[in-house]
């Protein structure tokens, strides 16, 4: 008997102790951003090599993004975007020259959708009138100039909204910055390396 809850304890010792490593070492992951075992694909940021942009909302902000996977950069209008992963462009849109916060606003934002490799999808929204510079059916690399940020559709400031889905859910990515790769935080500055 004596020797069964020895052994009970020293399983039950051996699996809190094994926990807890592995939380303290998601937790660390987190507070950087960082996870060492990640082997999604490394997206660019949308940009050109040497921008430094803001990032507003992040993975579940609170202002429109409850809920939702996406990232909102605040950027001047007429900002170059460039593709942040290689695919081919299967949507655009880019007559609208109307946005704002109205509920009609919701279906006037000119955009980009390019699928990858492995059949998701990234939606580059809020576009400027004529600001696309790829059509359906072309192929992109990573990096390649694709268009020119807004403020189209349903939206309060210049920016461009970025977003990937796959399989009809918006999924969180992670980047290369300057300072490593990286999962986006909001209230951020981040350099394009
Ligand atoms: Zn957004």
């Amino acid at each position: 008997m004596k020797f069964a809850c020895t052994i009970l304890l020293f399983l039950i010792s051996g699996s809190i102790l094994h926990a807890q490593t592995q939380s303290d070492y998601s937790i660390r992951e987190l507070k950087n951003g960082s996870f060492t075992t990640d082997k999604t694909y490394i997206y660019a940021l949308p940009f050109q090599k040497g921008k430094k942009v803001y990032l507003v909302q992040a993975y579940d902000s609170k202002f429109s993004h409850k809920g939702e996977n996406a990232l909102d950069f605040k950027v001047k209008e007429g900002t170059t975007i460039c593709a942040a992963r290689e695919g081919t462009v299967i949507a655009v849109r880019s007559d609208s020259d109307k946005g704002g916060l109205k509920p009609e606003h919701l279906s006037d934002g000119n955009f980009i959708s390019i699928q990858h490799s492995d059949g998701s999808v990234a939606h580059y929204w809020h576009l400027k009138k004529d600001g696309v510079v790829v059509k359906v059916a072309d192929k992109v690399v990573k990096g390649q100039v694709i268009g020119y940020s807004g403020n189209t559709g349903y939206s309060a400031f210049p920016h461009l909204h970025f977003e990937v889905v796959q399989n009809g859910n918006q999924v969180p990515t992670r980047f290369s910055t300057k300072k490593g790769i990286k999962y986006l935080r909001p209230s951020k500055k981040y350099l394009v390396p």
